[in-house]
């Protein structure tokens, strides 16, 4: 990239979205080819040979999403759980995993069945017992797979102390960088090998796209060059139309993402004294138990809250039924606001209390959602 281009700031901007030298169009190119002509000798008329292997516009999305991580290399997939998928294709049976115990519901059940399909050991801990985590590292597992901050409890991880563990026993640390983004928070200058993310999210941040990426901070790593080699024979690639919509919506990211956590520190403050509320889940009240980490690895605290409601589940269910401007659906990351009873989501093996209720906080005008969630919480 040219220029002086260096901050996140800018980067959002520019990333991935030099002008196209063919035709000097400003705006990225949308390429839907899925093959791509050799000439008479049977060599290859550009760089690309088949749509999933890749794609200009998917290379294009690729260089964006490294520059924000600050990452050596990056791959764009189908999902966020797809990531997952592929990270434990690439491993071996008899490998082992730890998890932290609290993590998106959909990875801990497909981690779980994938584990069982391919000898793969997984174990869930608390990241906070550092015993337990000295302990399970000790086994010299593969992979250490954790959020920062955690979806739907909202813990965070001091991802720079977890590297070191990690690393002292071979252990390569993956961060699902999801709830943050790279604008709030890049775990690989924290030390973590690799960063996974749902672009569906916050990189998408209009609800209508699909998405997962992993970056890598070195490309060398054994486990990326197996996942790459995987990833051209497995199917798990993003249609290019999905990677153009996230490219777009890039260039907006920090916009967004600053003006969303504008309206979360607002509201959670505010939640935090009503009489409705027994607590509110949010790394940026004094009250958040790893409030301090958060300060020190986090730009900001993030646009996710989660509530624990008076009147356990019914008090939660009421609260749901009365939101007129949230929206109830799951996902997060949106310019909407969207509000969720996890549980009732997560079905019967869920651990999230039943009284809790997630907020993915939009980027409406804050007394607009002050005033919906009051109404909500009425007695
Ligand atoms: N990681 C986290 C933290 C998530 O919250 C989600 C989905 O909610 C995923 C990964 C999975 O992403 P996707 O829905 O794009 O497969």
């Amino acid at each position: 990239m040219k220029g002086n281009k260096t901050t996140i700031d800018t980067l959002v901007v520019h990333a991935g979205r030099e002008v196209d030298p063919s035709t000097g169009a400003v705006a990225p190119p949308l390429h839907l080819s899925t093959t791509f002509a050799r000439g008479v000798d049977g060599e290859l008329l550009g760089e690309h040979l088949y749509g999933r292997h890749g794609n200009p516009t998917r290379d294009r999305l690729e260089t964006a999403l490294a520059a924000l991580e600050g990452a050596a290399a990056a791959a764009a997939f189908a999902s966020g759980c797809a990531v997952a998928e592929a990270l434990f294709t690439a491993l071996r049976s008899g490998d082992r995993v730890i998890v932290s115990d609290d993590m998106y519901f959909g990875i801990r059940q497909l981690l779980r069945e994938l584990g069982e399909s391919f000898g793969v050991e997984v174990t869930a801990l608390d990241l906070d017992d550092d015993a337990a985590v000295d302990r399970a590292l000790a086994a010299r597992p593969k992979l250490l797979l954790c959020e920062s901050p955690t979806n739907p409890l909202l813990r965070v991880v001091d991802i720079a102390a977890l590297a070191g563990r990690c690393h002292a026993q071979g252990t390569t640390l993956v961060v699902d960088n999801t709830l943050a983004s790279p604008i709030l928070q890049q775990p690989l200058t924290l030390g973590a090998d690799f960063v996974m993310c749902s672009t569906t999210k916050f990189l998408s941040g209009h609800g209508d796209v699909l998405g997962g990426a992993l970056l890598a901070a070195d490309e060398a790593h054994p486990l990326w060059r197996r996942l790459a080699k995987l990833r051209k024979v497995t199917g798990a690639s993003p249609s290019p139309f999905d990677c153009w919509l996230l490219l777009r919506s890039i260039a907006t990211l920090s916009l967004r993402v600053h003006r969303q956590v504008d309206n979360a520190e607002a509201l959670a403050a505010w939640l935090a004294d009503q009489p409705g509320v027994e607590a509110v889940l949010y790394p940026g009240l004094a009250s958040h138990p790893q409030h301090a980490i958060a300060r020190r690895q986090m730009k900001r605290p993030g646009s996710m809250l989660s509530l624990l409601l008076a009147g356990g589940e019914a008090g939660a269910r009421r609260f749901m039924a009365r939101l007129e401007l949230f929206t109830r659906a799951t996902s997060l990351g949106s310019v909407h606001s969207l509000a969720e009873h996890r549980r009732a989501v997560e079905g019967p093996d869920s651990t999230t209390p039943d009284n809790l209720v997630r907020l993915s906080i939009g980027i409406e005008d804050l007394e607009d959602l002050r005033t919906d969630l009051a109404r909500a919480l009425e007695a």
